[in-house]
C-alpha cells in the first residue's frame, strides 16, 4: 500500500491546515465530498478544505477490478463496523464494510454502476413542504447523473453482450433514449466488461426464458429487466475509478484546494454570540494523531462522512434528539429528533451451486496457477484480460413480475398483512408520521411496474466451502424498499476520545435488519425466484447441484430461518439525516442545510429519505454535483 507524498498533491500538514481560514471545510473524503470540493475549488478565489480520516491509497487490492470485496474486513481499508446483535437475524452482530480511505467507500466497493428508477427519484422531494418537492426529482436530477459519467467507451447497452443472439422480442427500450440518459463526459469513467464468464450468458437466458425481458437502457428511468451493468472502471487502464481518482487527482494541483489526510473531525464548533436565531458554525475540531486541533470555516462546513459517521457528529456537536443528548450528557444546541434514525439497508439472501464441469468461472484464479500467471502478466503489460474483468449482470423485478414467476399469491397476502399492520400502528399512534410518510411513497412504489422490489445478481465464483479444483456460481436475491427501519447513534459522549480508526469502538449501528416481516416475505420470494431461474434450461446446462443452503429447502418456514440465519446487508446504507420537512422529522431541507443552522449542509447517503432500487455510488455522485450547484448559487461566488 502507497501513501502519497504530501505538500505535492494538495495534501497538508494539520498545523498548516489550521493557519488558514477556509471559505468552505469538508468533512470526509468520499462519494460525495470530493466532488463538492473539486467543483467548489474551481474558483480559485475561495479556499476549500477537506478532512478526510483515511488516506491516499494506492494499491492493487483496490485498484485491479479482479480484487473487488478483497479490502472488506482489512483494517487498512475498511473501519471494519458491525452492527448490534440483530434481533430478528438471529442475534448476529452482522459486518458492515465502509471505505477508510481518500475515496470513501467508492474505494472498497463491487464498482457496480447503476441508477435507480425514475419514479423513485420522484419520491426524493416528496416528504418537503409542497414549494420545495419540485427540487428534487428525476428531471431535476438526470442532468446530473449524466454530469458525473463518462461512458465513452461503451456504445448503446445493445452491443454489450458479444457474441450473444438475442431476439428482438429479449430486448426492449424505453423511458429517456439511451443518447439523452448517458453522460459522455463526466469525471468517473464506466466501462462494460470485455470478456464473460460462462454463467453470464446462461444467467441472461434464463431470466428471458422466464419471461424477464434484456432491458437496453436501464439508465433511461425505467429499472426493470435483466441487463448488463457498467462499472466504474477505465477500461484503458484497467483499474478501479474512485472519487480520488475521478475528482481530487485532477483537481490537486489547485492552490485553493487543501486536504488533511488522518485527520478525525470530531465535532463542529459554533459562534454562539450570534443574534440569529439559527447558528453559525465557524470550525471544526478533528484529531490527527491523539492531538486536537481546529480548523475554521468562514462560509459553510459541509458533512460527507456517510450514513454511519455523519450522524455521530451530528450529535457529538449537539445536534440531535434532545432526550438522547441530555442522557448522554451532552449539550443540546438543536433539538432535530431525527438524527441518526430513519436508517435503510437493503438486504440480500445468497444461494451457491456447483458449476458442471467445464464452465468457465473466476474460480479459474483458484483452481490454475498457470491461468492466474499468464492473466497476472497479460494485465501488468497491457491492463487487459481476467483481471480487467468482474461480475456484473443484475436482473430488477417488480412485485408482479415475482409473482407471476412464483405463480403464486404470497406476496399479495404478504402486502395485506403490511396494509393492515401500517394502519394498525397508525391508529395506536406507534408509527411516527415520517414513516406513515414513507410507507406511503414506498406502497405506491410497490404497484409500479418500472420500479423494482428485488434485484437478483450473480458472482461467477464460489464464496463459501469452496472445494479445490471445482468452479461455483453463487445468486443473491436482495430488497430494494426495505420496511424495516433502524438506528446509528453515538456511542460516546467526549467527541475527542474515540478513534473511528478502532474497530471496536463504532457508533451503535443497530439497522434492525428483517425486523418488519413483510421484508422477510420478499426475501423468501426472491429465494424461491433463485429457484426457478436454476430450474430453467439455460441455467441447467451449467448448474450441477445446489451447495448453499445444503439441502433443499421445500418448507417456507425453513427457508425463513435460512434467511433470517444468513441474510447480509447490501452496503448501500442510507437515511440516517433524512431530507424531509422539519415537521415531519426532516435534519436537512431541500437546499440540504441542516435546520436550525445557517451555514451547516449534509451531502452523502444519510440524507436519502426512501431506500431507492439501485447500487448507490452514482446517485451520490450526482446528489453532491447537484449539491455543488446549490452552495454555489446560495452564496453567489
Ligand atoms: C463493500 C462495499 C461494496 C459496495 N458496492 C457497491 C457497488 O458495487 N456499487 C454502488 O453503487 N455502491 C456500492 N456500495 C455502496 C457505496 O459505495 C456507498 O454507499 C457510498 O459510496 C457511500 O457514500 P458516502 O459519501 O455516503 O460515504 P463514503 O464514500 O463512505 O464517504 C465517507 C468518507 O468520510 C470519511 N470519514 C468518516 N468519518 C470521518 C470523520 N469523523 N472525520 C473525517 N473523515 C471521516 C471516510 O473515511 C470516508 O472517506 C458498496 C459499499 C461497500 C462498503
Amino acid at each position: 500500500m502507497a501513501s502519497l507524498p504530501s505538500a505535492s498533491h494538495g495534501l497538508h500538514s494539520a498545523d498548516k491546515f489550521c493557519t488558514l481560514t477556509f471559505d468552505y471545510l469538508v468533512i470526509g473524503g468520499g462519494n460525495a465530498g470530493l466532488p463538492i470540493a473539486a467543483r467548489l475549488s474551481e474558483n480559485p478565489d475561495v479556499i476549500v478544505g477537506v478532512l478526510e480520516a483515511g488516506t491516499v491509497v494506492e494499491d492493487p487490492v483496490i485498484d485491479v477490478p479482479r480484487n473487488v470485496g478483497a479490502a472488506i474486513g482489512r483494517p487498512e481499508f475498511d473501519y471494519c463496523l458491525s452492527t448490534e446483535p440483530q434481533l430478528t437475524a438471529s442475534q448476529r452482530n452482522i459486518a458492515l464494510a465502509r471505505g477508510k480511505m481518500l475515496g470513501g467507500s467508492t474505494g472498497i466497493n463491487y464498482t457496480v454502476w447503476d441508477r435507480a428508477s425514475s419514479a423513485e427519484y420522484d419520491t426524493l422531494g416528496r416528504l418537503l413542504d409542497p414549494a420545495d418537492q419540485h427540487e428534487w426529482c428525476w428531471d431535476s436530477l438526470l442532468p446530473y447523473l449524466t454530469k458525473v459519467e463518462d461512458a465513452s467507451s461503451i456504445s448503446e447497452a445493445g452491443d454489450t453482450f458479444p457474441g450473444f443472439s438475442r431476439s428482438e422480442e429479449d430486448v426492449f427500450r424505453s423511458g429517456v433514449p439511451f443518447e439523452k440518459s448517458v453522460g459522455m463526459k463526466g469525471a468517473v469513467k464506466t466501462s462494460y466488461n470485455s470478456l464473460w464468464a460462462d454463467v453470464t450468458q446462461p444467467y441472461i437466458q434464463g431470466w428471458n426464458t422466464l419471461g424477464v425481458p434484456t432491458n437496453a437502457n436501464p439508465y433511461g428511468g425505467n429499472k426493470s429487466g435483466v441487463y448488463n451493468l457498467r462499472r466504474a472502471i477505465d477500461i484503458e487502464k484497467g483499474k478501479r475509478v474512485h472519487a480520488s481518482v475521478a475528482y481530487f487527482k485532477p483537481a490537486s494541483h489547485r492552490k485553493n484546494l487543501k486536504v488533511l489526510l488522518g485527520a478525525q473531525a470530531a465535532r463542529l464548533i459554533f459562534d454562539t454570540s450570534a443574534s440569529h436565531e439559527d447558528i453559525q458554525v465557524t470550525g471544526v475540531e478533528f484529531i490527527v494523531d491523539g492531538k486536537t486541533f481546529v480548523a475554521n470555516a468562514r462560509k459553510e462546513v459541509i458533512l460527507s462522512a456517510g450514513t454511519v459517521q455523519t450522524p455521530q457528529i451530528l450529535e457529538l456537536s449537539g445536534i440531535g434528539n434532545a432526550k438522547f443528548l441530555e442522557a448522554h450528557n451532552i449539550e443540546c444546541i438543536v433539538d432535530l429528533p431525527s438524527v441518526g434514525e430513519n436508517v435503510t439497508e437493503h438486504v440480500f439472501i445468497p444461494t451457491q451451486y456447483l458449476a458442471k464441469e467445464g464452465t468457465k468461472t473466476f474460480d479459474e484464479f483458484r483452481n490454475n496457477p498457470q491461468f492466474l500467471a499468464e492473466q497476472t502478466a497479460l494485465y501488468e503489460a497491457t491492463g487487459r484480460g481476467w483481471l480487467a474483468a468482474a461480475d456484473a449482470n443484475a436482473c430488477f423485478n417488480s412485485i408482479e413480475t415475482v409473482s407471476r414467476i412464483n405463480g403464486n399469491d404470497t406476496l399479495k397476502s404478504a402486502i395485506s398483512a403490511l396494509k393492515e399492520q401500517i394502519a394498525l400502528e397508525t391508529k395506536n399512534g406507534t408509527l411516527s408520521r415520517v414513516h406513515q410518510a414513507q410507507f406511503d411513497i414506498q406502497l405506491e412504489l410497490l404497484e409500479k411496474k418500472q420500479t423494482a422490489t428485488l434485484e437478483t445478481f450473480h458472482m461467477s465464483k464460489g464464496i463459501v466451502a469452496v472445494e479445490p479444483g471445482q468452479s461455483y456460481l453463487a445468486l443473491f436475491s436482495g430488497i430494494q424498499h426495505p420496511f424495516s427501519r433502524g438506528s446509528i447513534h453515538t456511542r460516546f459522549t467526549d467527541p475527542l476520545k474515540p478513534s473511528i480508526h478502532d474497530s471496536l469502538n463504532p457508533p451503535i449501528l443497530d439497522p434492525k435488519l428483517l425486523s418488519n416481516n413483510f421484508d422477510v416475505a420478499l426475501l423468501l420470494a426472491g429465494y424461491r425466484l433463485m429457484e426457478k431461474l436454476v430450474n430453467t434450461e439455460p441455467m441447467k446446462k451449467i448448474v450441477q447441484h445446489q451447495t448453499l443452503p445444503p439441502i433443499i429447502l421445500s418448507k417456507d418456514e425453513h427457508v425463513e430461518a435460512f434467511i433470517r440465519q444468513a441474510a447480509q446487508p447490501g452496503l448501500h446504507i442510507m437515511g440516517s439525516a433524512i431530507m424531509a420537512s422539519r415537521e415531519l422529522g426532516g435534519v436537512v431541507d431541500a437546499r440540504l442545510k441542516v435546520y436550525g443552522t445557517r451555514n451547516l449542509r449534509i451531502v452523502d447517503a444519510s440524507i436519502i429519505p426512501v431506500p431507492l432500487a439501485c447500487h448507490v455510488q452514482a446517485t451520490i455522485y450526482a446528489i453532491a454535483e447537484k449539491a455543488a450547484d446549490m452552495i454555489i448559487a446560495d452564496k453567489s461566488v
